[in-house]
């Protein structure tokens, strides 16, 4: 039998939390002398990073790991890995579902990646799905893009969304210091990165679980707080932050966004549903007038801000008037993007077991319904760029079209225009709007802007 090379292979499922996880994990695996291998076939190390968040995702690993565990008893010496949120949902359990498995791991662990490797190695089989404390990452995260970067400052969820499962397989809130955050992000601008987006499940928590409280009796480190810090950071020319909860979201931070110039003027901000009755089954924490406020308020201080939002359909004794609801907030508040899903119930959450469930008939119905709507509005939204001149900052070129590249406005809308990325990645371009879909822009290049860095 070959000995397999070192070489790593990692899918990754669902969020920008888990893409940020699987970049540091790649970076772990480099470390330890591993190759990037393209194709999982070549590779003797492969990570799965799951996501639970509904049953389709968590089911896509299942059919993944199916064809590795046949290949496993051909070659022995290769070792299988299970990360992220259904590693962490079923830990032990997925050891007896496919034997073949090295290494199942939770999301909290992503970072210890090493150790837990080299008890493999010797010949182990492990599980590592205990609540820890999550350690700083010291080695280099393997980044997909050079120039936009996740950054990580504040990990699980406290809250307790009726739906969700992210509480109990990301566990409890933890935020990175703000010094810590800051040293990541000088050494990204030092890097040449041009944009970074902070991530946590909850922004808005970010803070509160560290010391400290102002004279006002506020917690004194606050994603606000975090914005000013980060600011001045020399080389980075955007900031974006991910995923706002409405029932945190302050009037401080509006004007703090409207006041830093590197701040996108693009706000995610769940809402979930568009009805008050079944926002408290949720237990989202807050009503659909105080949502429309918070819309309100940004647009009051950034008229022209982007406004994206996830949205749920078909939850557990959902009325098509309530439906209806949520159609009437999305028609008035005119979204630029709206992730749409259907209620899919999750282990170990509380509306899994609620007797109301609807069909997957009249889900599917309502999600096509809402999709409908969404493409609609999304695309009089597009349609106010139009003549425009949109600072667009290069990223990729685009697959489709060899002589376009791509990247995002500030109000991050996806735009295509022509010119040569060896020349252009990473560069703020000035670009007039010319053509317009409910999803995406197309225009000229006018002029390169200059960045002082
Ligand atoms: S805020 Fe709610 S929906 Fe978001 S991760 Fe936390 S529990 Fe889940």
């Amino acid at each position: 039998m070959t000995t397999l090379p070192r070489r790593y292979h990692i899918i990754t499922f669902g969020c920008q939390m888990n893409k940020a996880d699987s970049e540091r994990m790649a970076g772990i695996l480099e470390d330890m002398g591993f190759e990037w291998s393209e194709d999982p076939n070549q590779a003797g190390v492969i990570l799965y990073n799951t996501c639970s968040i509904r049953d389709n995702a968590e089911q896509k690993v299942y059919s993944y790991l199916g064809r590795q565990a046949k290949r496993k008893h051909e070659q022995l010496d290769l070792t299988l890995i299970v990360a992220g949120c259904v590693a962490q949902q079923e830990g032990e359990a997925l050891l007896r579902r496919v034997p073949e498995l090295d290494l199942v791991m939770g999301p909290q662990h992503a970072n210890r990646l090493k150790d837990l490797l080299q008890q493999v190695f010797d010949g182990n089989q492990v599980v590592a799905t205990e609540q820890v404390h999550i350690m700083e990452d010291i080695t280099k995260p393997q980044r997909d893009s050079t120039v936009t970067a996740w950054v990580n400052v504040i990990y699980g969820c406290n809250e307790r969304c009726t739906y969700c499962v992210v509480p109990n397989v990301r566990g409890v809130e933890q935020s990175r210091t703000p010094f810590v955050i800051r040293t990541e992000i000088e050494e990204l601008g030092r890097q040449g990165y041009k944009e970074v987006t902070l991530l946590g499940q909850n922004i808005d928590a970010y803070g509160r679980d560290l010391p400290g409280v102002t004279s006002e009796g506020r917690h004194q480190h606050t994603l606000t707080d975090l914005l000013y810090y980060i600011h001045d950071v020399s080389g980075i020319e955007r900031i974006r932050f991910a995923t706002s909860h409405p029932r945190y979201f302050t009037e401080r931070l509006i004007k703090a966004c409207a006041e830093l110039p590197k701040v996108c003027e693009h706000f995610h901000i769940p809402f979930q549903s568009g009805d008050n009755e079944m926002l408290k089954r949720m237990a989202r924490g807050y009503t659909k007038e105080k949502y429309r406020q918070i819309i309100n308020t940004i647009r009051e201080y950034m008229p022209d801000a982007s406004i994206s939002a996830d949205a749920i359909v078909g939850f557990p004794g959902e009325t098509e008037e309530q439906f209806e609801n949520t159609l009437q907030l999305v028609t008035d508040i005119g979204f630029d993007l709206v992730n749409t899903a259907a209620y899919s119930p999750r282990p170990g959450t509380p509306a899994a077991v609620w007797e109301e469930q609807l069909s997957e008939e009249i889900k599917s119905d309502r999600l096509q319904r809402l999709n409908h709507l969404v493409s609609i509005k999304a695309a009089e939204r597009s349609q106010r760029y139009m003549g425009r001149i949109e600072e667009v900052l290069v990223e990729v070129q685009n697959s489709k079209d060899k002589t376009q590249v791509m990247g995002r406005t500030s109000g991050n809308r996806l735009t295509f225009f022509a010119g040569d990325i060896n020349e252009l990645k990473g560069k703020l371009i000035k670009v007039k709007i010319t053509d317009f879909r409910a999803f995406s822009l197309t225009g000229e290049a006018v002029e390169e802007l200059v960045v002082n860095g």
